[in-house]
């Protein structure tokens, strides 16, 4: 998709953008088709390639407008081209690694690659999968350990593996990987699922799993690839060697904001703290998706709250603009922000 000419923001500033958007996924995403249609002049960082989370889900059949389920990747190519179509600049493979206030207010985004200087920020960075840091998990990585059943199912066709968890994502992708290996073992750490009451129906439907129950991931073991998991059961302490190729960790997730200690306020568990308006205590700097601290990690949540953070963006550019009529950008903003 190339932007689209009567939507693009002409003679775009790049010495001084409009709004830096930090994350290409859902949230990120949605704030660009927001702020570029509002013609900021926008640029979607994305320290892999865009699409976030969803990109890696087989199959998304909770988000509006699709009754038959979209699957992950296209319902993400679809919102990269959206935002490209009404001219957000996407860079993929461009990671953020500081965020700076400058004295005249206005932010240098530091990535991998450079500095961009911006009047306003969008932070989206999502979350990413929590390590268990038992033995065997960071060894066997890529050889039987993985955190993406849509990337790696279809290499355990007739195989047996084990998925880590209780919540939607390791039922959901437990099922995923029940159509190619022969068995799955879902090993929980309770005695029920977390997961969506239509997920669990499915998966309890299915001849392919065995739960384990009241059981936690002690040790990985195999030679060259993975061969088996040992769990321990939290109740009777009993060790249990399951046989398998793969293991599966859904155990939780990390806020990807290390990089915002210090500089932005974070939760306890390192989740974004903003105002009700998705305002960080910095002026002009905004938090959406699932690395916000917000009640629910969901596309729908995540579309939502990027549409919302790109609209206060706009406020805030316009606010700037009232106050220091000057140098017009193409918001309408001013050439700088005031301290
Ligand atoms: C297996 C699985 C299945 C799911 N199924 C569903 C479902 O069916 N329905 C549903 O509604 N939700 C589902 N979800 C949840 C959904 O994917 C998330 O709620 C959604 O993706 C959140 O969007 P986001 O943009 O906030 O974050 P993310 O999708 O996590 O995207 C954040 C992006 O920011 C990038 N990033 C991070 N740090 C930096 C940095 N420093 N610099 C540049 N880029 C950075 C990351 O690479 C990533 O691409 C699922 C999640 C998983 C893991």
């Amino acid at each position: 998709m190339t932007p689209d000419k009567d939507y693009a923001v002409p003679d775009i500033d790049t010495a001084v953008l409009d709004v830096v958007i930090v994350g290409g996924g859902p949230a990120g995403l949605t704030a660009g088709i927001y702020a570029s249609r509002g013609r900021l002049s926008t640029v979607i960082l994305e320290r892999n390639m865009a699409g976030g989370q969803i990109a890696l889900t087989e199959l998304v059949e909770n988000y509006p407008g699709f009754p038959e389920g979209i699957s992950g990747f296209d319902l993400s190519e679809k919102m990269k081209s959206q935002a490209v179509r009404f001219g957000a600049e996407l860079r993929e493979v461009e990671a953020v690694t500081s965020l700076r206030r400058e004295p005249d207010g206005l932010y240098s985004v530091v990535t991998d690659q450079g500095t961009l200087l911006t009047r306003s920020v969008i932070l989206a960075p999502g979350v990413e999968a929590k390590r268990s840091g038992i033995p065997g998990e960071a060894e066997f990585i890529g050889r039987g350990v993985s955190w993406c059943a849509t990337c790696d199912g279809p290499l355990y066709r007739g195989r047996t593996v084990a998925v880590v968890g209780g919540g939607d994502s390791a039922v959901e992708e437990g099922m995923f990987l029940a159509k190619f290996a022969e068995k799955v073992y879902l090993v929980h750490r309770r005695n029920e699922l977390r997961a969506a009451p239509i997920a669990q129906e499915r998966c309890f439907a299915s001849p392919k799993f065995e739960f384990v129950w009241d059981c936690i991931p002690l040790r990985i073991d195999g030679d060259q690839a993975v061969e088996a998991l040992e769990v321990e059961n939290v109740k009777t302490k009993e060790v249990r060697r399951l046989p398998v190729n793969g293991v599966f960790m859904y155990i939780g997730q990390l806020p990807n904001t290390s990089w915002l200690k210090g500089i932005v306020d974070l939760d306890d568990q390192g989740y974004i703290v903003t105002d009700g308006h998705l305002q960080t205590k910095l002026p002009g700097v905004f938090a959406c998706g699932d690395a916000h601290a917000n009640p629910i990690k969901q596309i729908a949540m995540a579309v939502g709250e990027g549409a919302l953070a790109a609209v206060q963006a706009q406020r805030y550019l316009d606010a700037l603009a009232c106050a220091l009529p000057g140098a017009a950008t193409a918001a309408g903003g001013t050439a700088a922000a005031p301290a």
